[in-house]
């Protein structure tokens, strides 16, 4: 039976359904939420990110403020415009939008983010938060994963939980959240022996490895949860065959566009799969929902409104 497919996209319309209203009885208690957007230099794919942020602030009423500096700027400028935003009480989320130019100490930076207003959680209070189970900002792609295994009715709690990747902005702290959810974790890299037998104890497989369909049917047990993270470019004919042959669709798509996305579990996974996200439409659209949810959750936090971890 061919896996049920997760739809990532109307759960963040959801979600984000339910962030107007709060923001819009905050705004009338005089306590609207902003978020700071500092975008450096002109990398068009940021520029593209940053447009999704911005906008999705201006449809849900959430205050928001893009920042423009030059490609030149210095460790110290951009941390005294990060310094500048913490002081400043209208602004509940600092977001600083990577990559950064090469002359910028990238961590320093974000290590100047206060830690309540860190939307993205990648400071490490915000960790430490994380892995102590306190209330805190989480990072934005594995918090959406959590969402959708939460809105979806997936259980987790004592389920076998692989999570291929560990890096600190997903890998890692998807799964600290899944140890949190009281799942038994692995955590899987480069150097993990035999992955494929790994990945094929997992009741949940999270995949965070930023490679093209690397994890085929072989790698699953046959009704697992499969969430997958990577988003991959496929520009080439014969890679695009590799994964798509015989799909009409995505035939007209890649013949209009010359390019597609396919995440880091080859579409053969969804025949054998309980449930999975899709790629895409699966846990990209969760990204920018979370960074809502946690620029709210930051404005309720700094004015002492209790949040659930
Ligand atoms: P990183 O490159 O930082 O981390 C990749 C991880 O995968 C590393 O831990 C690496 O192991 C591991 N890995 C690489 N190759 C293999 C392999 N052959 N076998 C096992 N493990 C391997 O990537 P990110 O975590 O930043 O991103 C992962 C993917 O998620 C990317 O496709 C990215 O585009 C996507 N992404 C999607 C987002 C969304 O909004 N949906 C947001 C952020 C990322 P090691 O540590 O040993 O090097």
């Amino acid at each position: 039976m061919p896996a049920t497919i997760l739809d990532g996209t109307k759960i963040a319309s959801d979600i984000r359904a339910e962030l107007a209203a709060e923001v819009k009885s905050m705004t009338a208690a005089g306590a609207r939420p902003g978020l700071a957007v500092i975008l450096v230099g002109e990398n068009p794919a940021s520029e593209i990110y940053v447009r999704g942020k911005v906008k999705s602030c201006e449809e849900l009423g959430i205050y928001s403020e893009k920042i423009t500096p030059p490609t030149t700027i210095t460790t110290l400028e951009l941390c005294q415009m990060v310094e500048g935003l913490n002081r400043r009480d209208e602004i509940d989320g600092i977001l600083v939008q990577l990559p950064l130019p090469d002359q910028v100490d990238a961590k320093k930076v974000l290590m100047t983010v206060h830690p309540t207003k860190d939307v993205d959680g990648f400071h490490p209070m915000n960790v430490g938060y994380l892995s102590t189970q306190r209330p805190g900002l989480v990072p934005c792609t594995p918090a959406g994963a959590m969402e959708v295994l939460r809105r979806s009715g997936i259980a987790v709690a004592g389920k076998e939980s692989v999570v291929v990747g560990r890096s600190d902005i997903v890998g890692k702290p998807a799964a600290m959240l899944l140890l949190n959810a009281n799942a038994t974790v692995t955590v899987c890299h480069s150097k993990t022996h035999d992955l494929a037998a790994v990945c094929r104890r997992a009741d949940i497989l999270v995949a965070a490895i930023g490679r093209a369909g690397m994890i085929t049917r072989d790698f699953v047990k046959p009704g697992a949860t499969v969430l997958d993270v990577g988003i991959n470019k496929v520009t080439e004919r014969a890679e695009f065959e590799k994964f798509f042959a015989g799909n009409k669709k995505r035939e007209e798509k890649f013949a209009a566009k010359g390019s597609t996305l396919v995440g880091d579990v080859h579409p053969e996974v969804a025949e054998i799969a309980g449930a999975i996200t899709p790629v895409p439409g699966g846990l990209g659209p969760l990204t920018i929902a979370m960074l809502m949810s946690n620029t709210v959750k930051a404005a309720r936090m700094r004015r002492g409104s209790p949040v659930t971890v």
